[in-house]
């Protein structure tokens, strides 16, 4: 949307009293989401009346949600998803209908994005879209519906963009997706540039031949897509992460029954005792959901029991939030808040122990870093993430700033679930 804008001939400014645009990016993962949106809109209507107040995102793709918006003081206009892309036109009044088109072979179901990202203006991580939508239907999950069926970027602009970054001198580069291991089972033809059908593993080992100095990370990537080959082209493809982030959710087979999650304990056991034979040390991150309907202590005890059994290395915990829209806002079994928080308070606990049980297991041990663009704020030191998602810092001179460096792990910094490390060989890799 940034890049949009200012192809459009808008401009940045600091001056937050005094835009003529402001453009909120709508989440509505959670109710918490919806409200931060809605807050956000009435503070800019306060601080500016006469500045013109635009929702994107997902809370703005429902009817009923558009209409709730639309009602704040100071909302001029809702923009579709299917509009961000190209919000510069539309806001400049050159209304556009819709940013896809069908791919130059005309594959059904294929789309391509107009715009192409050259820049992430204040980050050293790029962040690559690759997919869109999902096709499962999780109970709680308000997002499938409304982003739609699973849709694939095309590999050409996948590479176009990639090869833009990496020019640029991003040094890490994500693939990102609603549903990201559906990557390319939408592509109904056969003639794409590898000759076939082409799935994630494809995509990212095809991204890694872009010469430079960069490595590839893979964002949350559901179980069943997690294949053979892609953990063969994960431990063997020097530019890919040793990083994988599968969402779990819940270690009780009743409660994934509930949230209609396509597999069961027994299956996600097997694949992280797989993920471990082939790379031991790999970094395993995951997701767990709390207090969703009918979760009693039997189920999150559990949960607490399957998460001691595989161990992640680092956990997201999210509280459940009820969706309208979605099977679980009909479930019985509500869990109180209460309990909500003292569970979420237990799995905390539990991410620092498996986290810093982590980290140490790497003292001593050389990673490579890539170093953030900010030194951090209370230390003054330079900061960045491994390969397998430690965040780390260092001493060093600001030269380092934005390289992919060498570094040992020295300790563990448990106050801020990190880790102590020095650069190694001057910072050459
Ligand atoms: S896999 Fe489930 S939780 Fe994830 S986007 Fe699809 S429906 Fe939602």
């Amino acid at each position: 949307m940034r890049e949009s804008m200012l192809r459009n001939g808008f401009v940045e400014t600091d001056r937050v009293d005094a835009c003529d645009f402001y453009i909120i990016n709508s989440c509505t993962v959670t109710r918490n989401a919806d409200r931060d949106t809605r807050n956000l809109a009435r503070h800019f209507n306060k601080i500016n009346p006469s500045g013109k107040i635009v929702v994107a995102g997902c809370y703005a793709e429902l009817d009923a949600d558009r209409e709730t918006l639309s009602a704040i003081p100071g909302v001029y206009r809702i923009v579709r998803n299917s509009q961000k892309p190209g919000i510069g036109a539309v806001l400049s009044g050159e209304e556009i209908k819709c940013h896809l088109r069908k791919t130059e072979a005309g594959n059904a179901g294929v789309e391509k994005n107009i715009l192409t990202i050259t820049d992430f203006k204040n980050r050293n991580r790029a962040f690559i879209k690759i997919q869109d939508g999902c096709n499962h239907k999780c109970s709680y999950c308000k997002v499938s519906l409304v982003r739609g069926p699973s849709r694939s970027r095309v590999p050409s602009e996948i590479f176009e963009e990639a090869d833009c970054i990496i020019k640029k001198g991003f040094k890490e580069i994500v693939l990102t997706g609603i549903c990201l291991g559906a990557w390319g089972m939408d592509f109904k033809g056969d003639r794409f540039e590898s000759g076939g059908k082409m799935d994630l593993a494809d995509i990212a080992e095809e991204i890694s031949e872009i010469e430079g100095l960069f490595r590839i990370r893979l964002s949350s990537i559901e179980p069943i897509y997690v294949t053979d080959r892609l953990i063969n082209v994960i431990k063997d493809n020097g530019k890919l992460c040793k990083h994988i982030h599968i969402p779990l959710q819940s270690g009780d087979g009743r409660i994934l029954k509930l949230m209609r999650r396509p597999y069961t304990t027994l299956g996600f056991r097997q694949l992280i005792k797989k993920l471990r034979r082939e790379m031991p040390d790999i970094a395993f991150t995951t997701d767990v959901l709390v207090g969703f309907p009918g979760e009693d202590d039997g189920s999150f005890s559990n949960t607490l029991k399957f998460l001691r059994e595989i161990k992640p290395s680092r956990m997201h915990i999210f509280s459940y939030s009820e969706r309208r829209g979605t099977a679980a806002s009909g479930y019985y079994g509500k869990v109180e808040k209460g309990i909500i928080s003292k569970r979420v308070k237990i799995l905390l606990d539990l991410n620092k122990e498996f986290s810093s049980e982590y980290t140490a297991s790497f003292i001593g041990k050389t990673q490579s870093a890539v170093i953030e663009s900010e030194r951090d704020r209370k230390g003054g030191c330079l900061s960045g993430y491994t390969d397998r998602y430690i965040r780390i810092f260092t001493d060093g001179s600001d030269c380092f700033k934005n390289m992919l460096v060498p570094v040992t792990i020295t300790g563990v910094d448990y106050a801020r679930n990190a880790a102590f490390a020095r650069l190694d060989n001057g910072g050459i890799m």
